[in-house]
């Protein structure tokens, strides 16, 4: 008998849901307004709504359904498969999805994990760590997310918030970060950052092709920055420079840390390609200490936006394997 999952990717904005043999391919998927407005109970019943249809739609009856996966935006208690809280969802306050969730699909095995730490598995499981036992895993978007894996396994900590990769110190004093502290790489390395940074330098005096950007629009973005250093503006330049080294820190950090095979970068700003990896690449190397160069790749994510669907599919696969739930 073929064996189903269904991951879930609980979304602020949409809940992607999708149903996934043993060989974790997908055999159907969706993806409907989350609502979060209307607060959990509305919530789950979408979520429910959404995982009976695919396997109605799949020619599937519940008890082909082994376990479910869901990832959830923010910090999540995975042994009690609670939302401890989300800054998208403010209705969701220590929210027992996972059996909310559970008990709408046959009561089958159900595991609730953040969405970074889901993404990384995703990836991990099925993406470029399949190979590999062991990777670090950063999302580059508006703040940084991280996931760890070690010897196959995510690593949660004591209190499931381990991996937050972006709040770790790389400039002690150094800019002030969302989370309170100062320097974190989150401060240099994320998106938004990148952006900003840009965005002081032209007020406080400095020339750049970007000034034009920042009158007309009033704002500039990451993907103005990258472009105007391609276009060799010298303060873009300096300025991803920045963003890369900060991450290449991290990476130098993490390989002293955990020795990863793979670090393995995701989220919007790798649009910019070669033009962010190879500089990262450069940054490190000239950082790293010498005999542990070669031990690490340095690359991006190659899953895409099914990364939350399949990680949370593939996780709960795992944990029913590794007989956790
Ligand atoms: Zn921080």
């Amino acid at each position: 008998m073929t064996e189903y999952f269904i991951g879930v990717d609980l979304g602020g904005t949409n809940i992607k849901v999708g149903c996934f043999d043993q060989q974790m391919n997908l055999v159907a998927k969706t993806s409907v307004p989350t609502g979060a407005d209307m607060g959990p109970e509305a919530v789950v019943e979408r979520i429910v709504e959404a995982g009976n249809s695919l396997l109605k739609e799949s020619s599937l009856k519940i008890d082909d359904l082994i376990a479910i996966g869901i990832g959830t935006p923010g910090p999540a208690d995975y042994p009690k498969g609670i939302i401890i809280k989300s800054t998208n969802m403010p209705k969701f306050v220590n929210t027992p999805l996972r059996d909310m969730v559970a008990s709408g699909l046959g009561n089958k095995p159900a595991i609730l994990e953040n969405d970074a730490n889901v993404a990384c598995w995703g990836e991990f499981a099925m993406g470029v760590g399949k190979e590999v036992t062991d990777m670090i895993f950063m999302t580059l978007g508006t703040g940084i997310g991280g996931g760890v894996v070690c010897n196959g396994e995510l690593v949660r900590g004591v209190g499931g918030n381990a991996a937050e990769l972006g709040h770790v110190i790389i400039y002690p004093g150094g800019r002030a970060c969302n989370c309170g502290q100062r320097g974190c790489v989150e401060a240099y390395g994320s998106a938004n950052s990148t952006a900003a940074r840009a965005t002081e330098a032209i007020q406080a005096g400095e020339d750049s092709s970007l000034k034009k950007i920042l009158e007309k629009h009033r704002e500039i973005t990451c993907k103005d920055v990258f472009q105007h250093a391609e276009n060799g503006d010298t303060l873009a330049s300096e300025i991803v420079e920045g963003t890369a080294e900060a991450l290449a820190l991290m990476c130098v950090n993490m390989l002293h840390t955990t020795e990863p095979a793979c670090v393995v970068f995701t989220g919007g700003m790798i649009a910019a390609g070669d033009a962010l990896l190879t500089r990262i690449q450069r940054h490190f190397d000239q950082l790293i200490w010498i005999l542990k160069k070669e031990t690490v790749k340095i690359c991006f994510a190659t899953l895409g936006e099914d990364t939350g669907i399949i990680g949370a599919a593939s996780l709960a696969q795992h944990a029913m394997q590794q007989g956790q739930i």
